[in-house]
Formats: structure tokens, C-alpha cells, sequence
């Protein structure tokens, strides 16, 4: 089996796969495996499945535990007030550095001998509709054939783009620039994603991520500072301090961990699209996590999909008689799910990140209230925990844990 991209559905899915006796290679465009992208916020699900893995203790050992969601208009409304512990069975969402997600989900590809083909950039499939389809890099070179392939490639997948064009990406025209601030996570409320709205076009964002497992290590924040992409250029060009200032307007508390930050180069830039594809791409090929259902950072969730997809995938192969039964049961035990995310990514990513003036009115109206409704705020904190899978469903991350332990009990019904 091949799968392409070592990021965090790649990994997972490798290390799941390999574990369970299938012969996995990775193929990475970079040289090095090495994680790629901000800090992230791992919820119950994503816990879950590295309970699954054997690595759910250390990746709470280098986190932040966060309890809730608050985020506030600059002049302190609520509008986001969300509790973890309003939720069943003791939930709480894990602020992480992507090295100690890396660093968790690579040891066990290691520990499962998953081979990595370091340095390959692939271009497209040869034999997408084959059962025995090929990998073809950039250089022209072919690799396989393989019983399955993954395309875990990412938001903006050459290979999906190879197959499929731009059909089914919408690119967002806000993205954040962020940065891992080595500040201790007392700046901000410590147990906290915290954020801070004017309009849609001011969001911010602090996460504190813990200390990434390195003992004696003050504990990190990863900070947010939303921008219109195409306005990127132009922030650069523009002194650093006159941004520095503007966001400590909009956020004085902001200030201590500002003044860490000397370069707009310590800034990375993200952009962001929904991606709403069929995954399939053949007999025996597929795409997984960001490049099948990538949505937006706003929900927290993406990387908690492309978990999900991995610990599914090994459910479903443990008990699929061809590479066709189980790809297909894998879909069917996952669309629901990433469908409601992708939709939810759809319609409220511009009600925090747009030029739509007026959907702040509402959004700083309507939310907060909605927020202490009874019956409501217990149901906004499920789709932030990423366990909610229909108008009235929830899935229970132990029930998950369970099926996975079972998965080669052959009298368990998906
Ligand atoms: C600013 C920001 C904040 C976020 N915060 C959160 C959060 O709090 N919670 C959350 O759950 N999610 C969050 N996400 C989303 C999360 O990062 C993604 O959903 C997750 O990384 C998707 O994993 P993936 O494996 O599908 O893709 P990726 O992690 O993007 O990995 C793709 C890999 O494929 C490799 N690759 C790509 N193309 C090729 C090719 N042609 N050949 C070979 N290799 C290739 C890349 O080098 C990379 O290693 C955030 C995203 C951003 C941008």
C-alpha cells in the first residue's frame, strides 16, 4: 500500500495500516518527515484515536488541557463561551504542538516499519481505475503498482488537482499569518482558546500548546492574527510595529507576547480552502484527511477528520475481504461526519473571516445568546469537540476506542 503526504492523516493511517500486518511506504515531497503548520487544538475525537495508537498520554503530557472556547468582540461582548465540561465523560480539548503530534504519530510508523520514500514529489496516478494503479513523481519516475493507494496530500493536493482539477476546492480570501510564541501560558488564560472579533475582518486567536513534551520547557502559545490574502504582501511591506500596535488596540493582553516578535518573517502565513470532492478516485485509490474534506481552522477540526479517517480506515480493512469492500465501507462509516463539518466550515467561516460586514451584527447579536440557551450550548460545544455527526446524533470517543479494539471481531456491525 502507498500513501502519499507525511502529514497528520498520513502518518496515522500508515501507522494503523502497518500494524495491522499491511506493507506501507510514504512518500513525502520533503526531504526530512518533519511537521508542517501552527500549533493545533486536538479534541476528543483526535484524543481518541491516539488512545488507539498507544500515545494518548504523551501527547497530554506535552499539551495544554483547554477547557473552553472564549471569544469576545474587542470590547468584550461574548460571543463564543463554550465548555468542554458541559459535555459527557469528563471531555477537554488539547492545545499541541504539530512536533509532539508529529513526533507521536511518527514513532509508531517507526515501531510498525512503514518505509518512507523521502523526497518524492508525486505528480499523478498511472491506472487510476485499475485495481493495481501506480504512482508516477514530478521526475517521471513510476513507483508500484500497489493494492491501494492514499492520497493524503494535504489542502492543496497535486495529485488531487491531477485528477480531479480545481473541481470542489474553494479557496477562502481571509488566511491567518501565526506564530509559536515562547511566552508562558500565563500571558493568556492558561486552560483557554481564547479570541478577540471586530467586524469579520479582525480575528484573533491564542492557543496555548504546552511545553511539546521537552521537560523544563516554559509552555507555548500559538497566536493568530487574521488577514485577507491578498493583503499579505502589503502587511509585510508595512512596518512590523505599526501592526504590533494595531493589534494591541484591538488587544492590550496581546502586548507581552508582541514584543517577542521582531521580524515579519517569525510570522508564517496559511491559506485555506473547503474542499468538498468525491474521495474516491478509483478501484483502488483515494483521498484522505485535508485533501478529501479540508475545512477551515475556524471549526478546529480538520486535523481531528484526518485522525478520524485513519483509525476508520483500519477498522474497515480489518475486515474487508477486497481493497473495493473495504475503501467502500470507509466511506460509507465516514461521510456523514465529515459532510456536516465541511458544511458547517462553509457557512460560518465567513461569519468570523469576510468582508461581510453585517454577519458580524448577527453573528455578535445571535451567538452569545445561543451560547447559554440550555439545549443549545450543550450542542455547540458537540460540534466543537468534533462529536457531533447529525441534528441529533453524537458520537462517544469511547464507543470509538471500543470498535477499534474490536475491529477483528467479525460479529461487530459498523
Ligand atoms: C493555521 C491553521 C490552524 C489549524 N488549527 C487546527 C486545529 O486547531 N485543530 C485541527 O484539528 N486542525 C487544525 N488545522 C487543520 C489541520 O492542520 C489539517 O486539517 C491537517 O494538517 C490535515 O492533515 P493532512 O495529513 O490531511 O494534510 P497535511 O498535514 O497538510 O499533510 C500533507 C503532507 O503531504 C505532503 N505532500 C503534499 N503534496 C505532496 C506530493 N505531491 N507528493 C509528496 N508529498 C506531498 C506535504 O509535504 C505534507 O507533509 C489548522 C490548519 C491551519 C492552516
Amino acid at each position: 500500500m502507498a500513501i502519499v503526504g507525511a502529514g497528520v492523516s498520513g502518518l496515522a493511517s500508515a501507522a494503523f495500516l502497518a500494524r495491522d500486518g499491511h506493507r506501507v511506504v510514504i512518500f513525502e515531497k520533503f526531504d526530512r518527515a518533519a511537521p508542517v503548520g501552527s500549533g493545533l487544538l486536538l479534541q476528543p475525537t483526535g484524543q481518541a484515536v491516539l488512545e488507539c495508537l498507544g500515545q494518548r498520554d504523551f501527547i497530554v503530557r506535552a499539551g495544554a488541557k483547554i477547557t473552553k472556547l472564549d471569544g469576545r468582540t474587542v470590547s468584550g461582548r461574548k460571543v463564543l463561551d463554550l465548555d468542554y465540561r458541559r459535555l459527557n465523560g469528563d471531555m477537554f480539548g488539547l492545545g499541541t504542538h504539530r512536533s509532539a503530534l508529529f513526533d507521536a504519530l511518527f514513532s509508531e510508523c517507526e515501531a510498525a516499519g512503514v518505509s518512507f520514500e523521502l523526497g518524492i514529489e508525486v505528480s499523478h496516478i498511472e491506472g487510476v481505475d485499475t485495481a493495481r494503479p501506480r504512482l508516477v513523481a514530478s521526475t517521471g519516475r513510476r513507483y508500484g503498482p500497489f493494492d491501494l493507494l492514499l492520497d493524503a496530500g494535504g489542502m492543496f493536493s497535486r495529485l488531487r488537482t491531477a485528477h480531479l482539477g480545481g473541481q470542489g476546492c474553494r479557496p477562502f480570501p481571509y488566511g491567518a499569518v501565526w506564530i509559536t510564541a515562547d511566552v508562558p501560558n500565563e500571558i493568556f488564560t492558561r486552560s483557554a482558546l481564547q479570541q478577540r472579533f471586530y467586524g469579520t475582518d479582525v480575528m484573533i486567536g491564542a492557543l496555548p500548546i504546552g511545553n511539546g513534551g521537552i521537560a523544563d520547557s516554559a509552555g507555548k502559545t500559538a497566536f493568530f492574527w487574521s488577514l485577507r490574502n491578498d493583503q499579505y504582501e502589503n502587511w509585510r511591506l508595512a512596518p512590523l510595529a505599526s501592526w504590533k500596535d494595531q493589534v494591541v488596540a484591538y488587544w492590550p493582553e496581546a502586548e507581552p507576547l508582541l514584543s517577542k516578535v521582531h521580524d515579519h518573517d517569525e510570522l508564517l502565513h496559511s491559506v485555506y480552502a473547503d474542499i468538498n470532492v468525491n474521495p474516491r478516485l478509483g478501484t483502488a485509490a483515494a483521498l484522505i484527511g485535508d485533501s478529501a474534506h479540508g475545512t477551515s481552522p475556524q471549526l478546529g477540526n480538520g486535523g481531528n477528520l484526518a485522525l478520524l479517517d485513519a483509525v476508520v480506515l483500519a477498522i474497515a480493512f480489518a475486515r474487508a475481504r477486497t481493497v473495493e469492500e473495504g475503501l467502500s465501507d470507509f466511506f460509507a462509516q465516514r461521510r456523514r461526519h465529515t459532510h456536516l463539518y465541511q458544511m458547517m466550515s462553509a457557512y460560518l467561516t465567513p461569519v468570523f473571516q469576510s468582508d461581510l460586514q453585517p454577519l458580524a451584527w448577527v453573528r455578535d447579536a445571535v451567538f452569545g445568546a445561543a451560547c447559554r440557551a440550555p439545549y443549545l450550548r450543550r450542542d455547540i460545544a458537540r460540534i466543537m469537540a468534533g462529536i457531533k455527526t447529525g441534528l441529533f446524533s453524537a458520537m462517544d470517543p469511547n464507543a470509538l476506542i471500543a470498535r477499534y479494539r474490536g475491529r477483528h471481531d467479525a460479529t461487530q456491525s459498523s
